[in-house]
């Protein structure tokens, strides 16, 4: 982890934000649900394994990755909590999971044959069999596929069979007639297994919100954990307030006062119509900043002022109401004092959902942990 940095441009991770997430989310659920902690993509965006250290202390009982490289980082990070990958691993990378006790995900019988000539006899894989049931993405669709492969699991000792999942597609949607037919194919596929494994899990944030009968014995919570509602639908329904936990923030670094007539950036499209304070700020489109925010408002002062002109590779302008010191705060995604702009509020401005937004801030752009 970088500990020092040298730019006036960071994003600020709120861990107690995140804290009193998941422990809102375990309240709102039965004891005896597990919560595994959605930390792929960096932990959408916010930093990996600080995120898993604090979803762990409060109360989450392992996490889910996407991709086997994401598991490893979280070991190399130290981190002891069972974690599956939810996503496709080649069988020939099987061996580096099993000696490091992260658990994989299968959905072919021909994996498991190739993946069962990686191992060794003393060594261990736990897996947890996809379902696909309606989201159309990967997993076994047939009860034939399932039973094959809890027959190959069962009758070779190097592999565990702990878990079977599916996952829904509409969710977050507040119409139900999809997902419960999802949910009528799961309950299905679970009832051809000769047993059950220890964990069974189908809900994402938004079905662990809303509904009490997908919940099974493990929930799958990512973007609810970060504070971020999943959809705009869901956000009247919200069984308690969820708390963002990513904020963006830089700094002014230049600022001169504009004639009327004079421009502003690329293609020169902005013109000041009078005499105009205008600043510089350090972040542009290769931070994620992308050149699409054009126009939107940041806060200054706890104000919304605009940005103006074209967004550049590293920098961009807002215009200001008056003369700022050099180094003034500017909140890009975040509070300042009565005034926010909020993850959705920048999801809408790029025509896209809340999700996207920390996952494209690029590593470029230091996280602090507060
Ligand atoms: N489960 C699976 C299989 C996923 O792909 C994801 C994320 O997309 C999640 C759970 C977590 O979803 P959410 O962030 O909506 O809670």
């Amino acid at each position: 982890t970088q500990t020092q940095f040298f730019r006036d441009t960071w994003a600020e991770i709120n861990l107690d934000h995140l804290y009193e997430n998941v422990k809102n989310i375990k309240g709102h659920i039965p004891d005896d649900v597990n919560v595994f902690a959605v930390v792929k993509a960096n932990a959408y965006g916010h930093g990996d394994v600080q995120t898993s250290l604090t979803a762990l202390a409060a109360g989450a009982h392992g996490l889910a990755v996407a991709f086997l490289d994401e598991a490893i980082s979280l070991r190399r990070g130290g981190i002891a909590a069972p974690i599956l990958v939810l996503g496709a691993t080649r069988p020939k990378d099987v061996k580096i999971a099993s000696q490091l006790d992260i658990s994989l995900t299968v959905f072919h019988k021909e994996w498991l044959v190739e993946a069962e000539k990686q191992l060794s006899k003393e060594d261990h894989l736990r897996l947890h069999i996809k379902c696909d049931t309606g989201m159309g993405r990967i997993g076994v669709r047939t009860s034939e596929e399932l039973k094959s492969i809890e027959g190959y699991i069962h009758s070779h000792p190097k592999f565990e069979l702990q878990g079977i999942f599916t996952h829904f597609a509409t969710a977050d949607e507040l119409n139900d007639d999809y997902l419960e037919e999802q949910l009528r194919r799961f309950e299905y596929m679970l009832q051809q297994l000769e047993s059950l494994p220890a964990y069974i899990h189908s809900s994402n944030s938004a079905a662990t919100l809303r509904k009490t009968n997908t919940l099974f014995n493990a929930v799958r919570v990512g973007i609810a954990m970060y504070g971020l509602t999943p959809s705009i639908e869901m956000k009247p329904e919200l069984p308690f307030p969820l708390k963002e936990v990513f904020s963006l923030h830089s700094r002014l670094i230049h600022t001169k006062e504009l004639e009327a007539g004079e421009k502003v950036s690329y293609g020169a499209t902005y013109e000041a119509s009078e005499s105009e304070w205008i600043g510089t700020i350090p972040i542009g489109y290769a931070d994620g900043w992308l050149r699409k925010l054009q126009g939107q408002d940041v806060l200054v002062d706890g104000k919304r002022v605009p940005i103006v002109g074209r967004i550049c590779m590293d920098q961009c302008m807002v215009r200001l109401p008056e003369s700022r010191p050099i180094g003034t705060r500017v909140t890009l995604i975040g509070k300042q004092v009565e005034a926010a702009i909020t993850m959705d509020e920048i999801a809408q401005k790029l025509d896209t959902i809340n999700y996207e937004i920390p996952c494209i801030i690029s590593t470029r752009v230091p996280r602090i942990y507060i």
